[in-house]
């Protein structure tokens, strides 16, 4: 059943208050099947899959394949079909890997990292939100500046649509407790200093004592790949 269809029926404040369980149970309560998680399988995507699977037997996952993803993202990708018995969505850029380096240039990634990430990230994105109203998302409050007063429930107003982050205020070991106690598949990348993992052009492992995202377009003031830096509007007080 749907209940929630505007910015104006968001739940009140007292949705910060809830626990990443409860938010994602609201979520699945209100929008299922027009609710969907955007996930590229890091750490904190696993768990998302993890819990949904445990809450309501599921949760559709979709994930915008650059075509430059590390083998074993694509690995774990089967893996996790296998494992939770569901088919991850794909959504891919418009064009072939090739066809961007004739259109643009071989190497966009390292000249034009933002035209590259809206080529191969926020476009797709958009055809992948077209018919939910609402997305779920993996980010955590404490891993950029851009994340840090992300709601847990919010309207997102640039795609139209409500935005659920049920781990926002999670921190990095909490979710990798999760992990550990429920046995989580995970990408073996982690294994070996890569906290963060993207397309392989724009990551690199992190050194003792780095942030855990330093590994993410190394070199660049870059920190975002454009899906998760617009406005979305909080939950209000009554009154
Ligand atoms: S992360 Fe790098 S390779 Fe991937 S879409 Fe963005 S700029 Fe391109």
């Amino acid at each position: 059943m749907n209940l929630v269809t505007t910015e104006a029926n968001l739940p009140g404040v007292e949705s910060e208050s809830w626990s990443a369980e409860e938010v994602l149970e609201w979520g699945l309560a209100q929008f299922q099947p027009r609710i969907a998680l955007a996930s590229a399988f890091g750490a904190e995507g696993m768990v998302l899959i993890d819990m949904g699977l445990r809450l309501h037997g599921g949760i559709r996952v979709f994930t915008l394949d650059t075509g430059f993803f590390f083998p074993e993202t694509y690995e774990l990708i089967d893996r996790i079909e296998k494992h939770y018995g569901i088919a991850v969505e794909r959504y891919y850029p418009a064009l072939t890997p090739d066809a961007q380096a004739r259109a643009f240039g071989d190497g966009l990634w390292s000249r034009d990292p933002d035209l590259c990430c809206r080529l191969r990230k926020v476009e797709p994105l958009k055809r992948a939100l077209k018919g939910l109203r609402a997305w779920v998302t993996a980010i955590r409050r404490d891993q950029t500046r851009a994340r840090a007063a992300s709601p847990k429930v919010g309207w997102d107003g640039e795609y139209g649509l409500v935005k659920l982050n049920p781990l926002a205020d999670w921190t990095h070991e909490q979710v990798w407790a999760y992990v550990r106690r429920h046995n989580v598949p995970y990408n073996p990348l982690h294994d070996r200093n890569y906290p963060s993992i993207g397309c392989t052009h724009c990551t690199r492992p992190v050194q003792p004592g780095e942030d855990l995202r330093a590994g993410r377009w190394p070199g660049l003031a870059k920190t975002e790949c454009g899906l998760h830096v617009r406005t979305v509007t909080a939950p209000q007080v009554a009154g």
